[in-house]
């Protein structure tokens, strides 16, 4: 197995709940094969037995981002749904665009996503897509980590469930167990109650999770008493989908009777504010999860909607926001915010004793942070300049599963050129809009 040196670095080190930072300095990290085996001072292991040792300078060791909720090939129509309300967003815009797709589009539309994301210091990424299995290549080829969905509607009825739970076995484990898979219903508005069950059952039987969308909106939650008397958490509970691992994607119309119930199941809420904000809803109550002990994470959601897979801008925006709608400039702290970044973010992905943390035994998906920009001088407060001020090139180096795929801003698993070439060639035929092709498929 390779070895790997990190020697000089400052270690990024958060309690669980993020009361206690410490900033530790003249650190290496030792990776064995894609496991870190050891943090500890500069100068404890002798270099002449590691193949590849970085010198860090004293940048910054933190563990990778985690976005917990994707549609990374949607980049393919980065900028094409501006300054339009949700229901215009989705029935005039994407579903329409998204009748373009073919798919080796997604093929390449996911490598320059991930290749955004490594370049912003995104080192997973749970999606939620379609044409699963080239998006599965394009991870493999570029060494990202990924848990991935095949998104599916109820309208395409219960066969799509034996379908996608076709993929979720076939590619469960795959790239050396960097990809894992997960059941991938759309939303309790697009999926009815025996979809959602036949999907939390065929999760069951095959010991995976479900990512779904739930409760984008409180007029979803208005429109869910409506039709069916419950909210849409509620139907995710009447029909099994809670009592299996779930990420749920938003839950910005949660009630207070949601949270009680949801403290209860083991799942994680996938926090996208940035979209919530361009799309001109009402954020999430992130403060009262985590009050009520419900895991958290960073999301970016897909870029139409939220226009880069930044991670800095959710986790700046998250923390802004939360202060905002508490009105109170205690709410969200930096120490709450980065948990939420690290811990929070590895929870709702599912591997929480694997990732979020530069410690002996996780897997090493490891960031190297410049703090050395003038917009971090002079630099007094760490934690306050990763919530405040970090921009996406202070990240120097990306190490994913123990294997260096950026290093000091050169990517070296992909060839960037092509992939922008290849993503370019395909923009007059992905961006046609035939207003005949309207889905009214949202707000129904
Ligand atoms: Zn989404």
């Amino acid at each position: 197995m390779s070895r790997l040196l990190i020697t000089n670095a400052q270690i990024f080190q958060l309690s669980q709940n993020g009361d206690k930072v410490n900033i530790l300095t003249h650190h290496e990290v030792l990776v064995n094969g894609n496991r870190i085996e050891a943090v500890q001072p500069t100068g404890s292991a002798d270099p002449s037995h590691f193949e590849t040792v970085i010198d860090a300078d004293e940048l910054l060791v933190m563990p990778g981002l985690i976005n917990c909720h994707a549609h990374v090939p949607m980049v393919l129509w980065r900028g094409l749904a501006e300054d339009v309300s949700i229901d215009r967003w989705f029935n005039d815009l994407m579903w329409p665009l998204e009748s373009n797709l073919q798919a080796e589009d997604v093929y390449w539309g996911m490598l320059l996503g991930l290749i955004e994301q490594i370049e912003c210091g995104v080192t997973a990424v749970a999606d939620h897509y379609f044409h699963m299995s080239y998006a599965a290549q394009a991870v493999e080829k570029i060494g990202a980590r990924a848990l991935l969905g095949y998104a599916m509607f109820g309208s395409q009825g219960l066969g799509a469930v034996k379908q996608t739970a076709r993929f979720v076995q076939e590619y469960q484990g795959a790239a050396n167990g960097r990809i894992r898979t997960i059941m991938a219903p759309h939303a309790p508005y697009t999926c009815d109650d025996a979809f959602l069950s036949a999907s939390a059952k065929a999760a069951q039987r095959l010991g995976v999770g479900i990512h779904i969308h739930v409760s984008e909106t409180p007029a979803q939650t208005i429109a869910s008493y409506q039709k069916r008397g419950i909210t849409p958490i509620e139907v995710l509970q009447r029909t099994g989908v809670l009592d299996v691992p779930t990420i749920l994607a938003h839950v910005c119309g949660a009630t207070p009777t949601d949270i009680g119930l949801l403290e209860k199941y083991p799942v994680g809420i996938a926090h996208a504010v940035k979209t919530y904000l361009k799309l001109g809803e009402k954020t999430a109550p992130v403060v009262e999860f985590a009050a009520a002990g419900i895991p958290v994470g960073l999301a970016t959601d897909g870029v139409v909607s939220n226009s880069t897979l930044n991670l800095w801008e959710t986790l700046r925006l998250m923390a802004l926001t939360q202060k905002e709608r508490m009105g109170q400039g205690e709410a969200m702290p930096i120490g709450q915010a980065l948990a939420i970044a690290t811990h929070g973010s590895a929870r709702v992905y599912g591997q929480p004793d694997e990732l979020g943390s530069v410690t002996p035994g996780y897997l090493a998906d490891l960031i190297l942070i410049d703090l050395n920009g003038t917009h971090h001088q002079p630099l007094y407060n760490i934690p306050a300049s990763l919530v405040y001020n970090m921009q996406a090139p202070d990240v120097r180096t990306v190490i994913i599963d123990g294997q260096v795929v950026m290093h000091d801003r050169q990517l070296l698993t992909i060839d960037k050129a092509e992939v922008i070439a290849q993503v370019r060639s395909r923009m007059s035929r992905l961006s046609q809009l035939d207003p005949e092709k309207r889905i009214q498929r949202y707000g129904n």
